[in-house]
């Protein structure tokens, strides 16, 4: 069967079309600009990108486009709109409602529906993407696929705050985690490089991308993540604070004359290590001016390597002990220093790692030494396969 998975934004829309049976992408794309005026760029398997400039006025137009790429008799890949058996729509928020991932039907969107307050820019967006493919393939089953349902076996006293508990009764504020996809993927790919029980690890997995997140799973089950109510807690990302003193927002309201939601949006999209450096959000660029000597980058990576380290060893009490850190997505796959200073910090757990084995990219690989109580190691991520496997396993 091929499946279509469907990855909506606001603005964009990321595709791509697999076939279930040899699990290899026959197509992949993204639509930018929708709404606005509309870029495609479309990827045939073992073929060049082909980008066009067409109008988008909204997403079913996007969707529309990508079918027609699909089944271009030139660049497409099928024959026909038959040949797509399911859709799998990636969800970013899937509140209480979701542990686990769904068949899309009324009542299902009316539950994503109910997550919006708790994503307002992922939730309506993932919406809208749902209802464009259901208007252009009304036959196809769709299924919905959670970035937080991983982390819904989380015990109490990981997802509760210290708030008074009306808040989590009334608006269900507590901690959901996001990266689930990954986080779920790469956890149990740890355990099938390595030929062990994924039912018997203590996994700590470092999703370090542009947006980053780190998981506690234990014996199959996340215990423990970074991210919160939103995906603004936890490590330093590319443009976001993670954690920090909460009464800072109030502070830098009344100092720069912004409102709390102001200081908010500060918070997710001028901080990080983008704030903190001045220079950029990419780690390339980081790691180039770190290189020439500029301080505020080189402090930038610092403070970023450091936080990762400190959620290491708070996981590692929290599962009373750790088997596998595993680290994926851009950051945690391509940059080998990245991962030699946080492993750096490390020692006391037993974990270690060899620079000529941790000197790769993107490739599955265990960087420590044999004799390492704590086994390092590199998994790329792959959410859109996950997603694709568990569309078939529903449908
Ligand atoms: P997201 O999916 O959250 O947008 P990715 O997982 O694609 O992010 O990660 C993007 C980030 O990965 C980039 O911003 C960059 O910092 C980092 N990255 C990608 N390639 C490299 C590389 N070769 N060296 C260092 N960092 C890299």
């Amino acid at each position: 069967m091929n499946v279509l998975v469907i990855n909506c934004g606001s603005s964009s829309l990321k595709y791509q079309l697999i076939n279930s049976e040899s699990e290899a992408v026959l197509a992949k794309g993204l639509c930018e600009r929708i709404g606005i005026d509309g870029v495609l760029t479309h990827q045939p398997a073992g073929k060049d990108k082909i980008k066009t400039e067409t109008a988008m006025p909204n997403h079913t137009v996007a969707v529309e486009l990508v079918i027609k790429s699909l089944t271009d008799p030139v660049n497409g890949v099928i024959a026909s709109l038959s040949e797509i058996g399911a859709v799998g729509h990636r969800v970013v928020h899937g509140g209480e409602s979701f542990a686990e991932s769904v068949v899309i039907d009324d009542s299902v969107m009316k539950a994503i529906e109910d997550c919006n307050d708790l994503a307002p820019l992922h939730n309506p967006a993932n919406l809208i993407g749902i209802r464009a493919c259901q208007e252009l393939m009304p036959n196809v089953p769709m299924v919905a696929v959670f970035d937080t349902a991983f982390h819904q076996t989380m015990p109490k006293k990981a997802y509760f705050y210290g708030l008074p508990h009306e808040y989590y009764e009334k608006y269900k504020v507590r901690r959901y985690g996001f990266h689930g996809t990954s986080h779920s993927y790469v956890s149990k790919r740890v355990a099938e490089i390595l030929g062990k029980d994924y039912a018997s690890l203590k996994t700590i997995v470092c999703h370090l991308g542009n947006g980053a997140s780190i998981s506690a799973v234990m014996n199959g089950k996340c215990v423990d993540t970074s991210m919160g109510l939103t995906p603004l807690e936890g490590l330093i990302m590319g443009t976001r604070s993670g954690d920090l003193d909460p009464a800072i927002l109030n502070f830098i309201a009344n100092k720069e004359n912004l409102t709390l939601a102001q200081v908010t949006d500060v918070l997710n999209k001028k901080s990080g290590v983008l704030g903190l450096s001045g220079v950029s959000s990419d780690f390339r660029d980081l790691e180039a001016a770190a290189k020439e000597g500029n301080q505020w980058a080189i402090d930038a990576l610092d403070t970023y390597y450091y936080r990762v380290a400190k959620y290491i060893g708070s996981y590692a009490a929290a599962m009373n002990g750790v088997d596998v850190i595993a680290f994926t997505a851009g950051v945690g796959e391509n940059n080998p220093p990245g991962r030699e200073t946080i492993v750096s910090y490390l020692g006391y757990l037993g974990a270690d790692v060899v620079p000529e084995k941790n000197n790769c990219r993107g490739e599955e690989k265990v960087i420590s030494s044999d004799q390492a109580k704590v086994t390092v190691m590199v998994v790329p991520t792959n959410e859109e396969l996950a997603i694709a496997r568990e569309t078939v396993r529903l449908v």
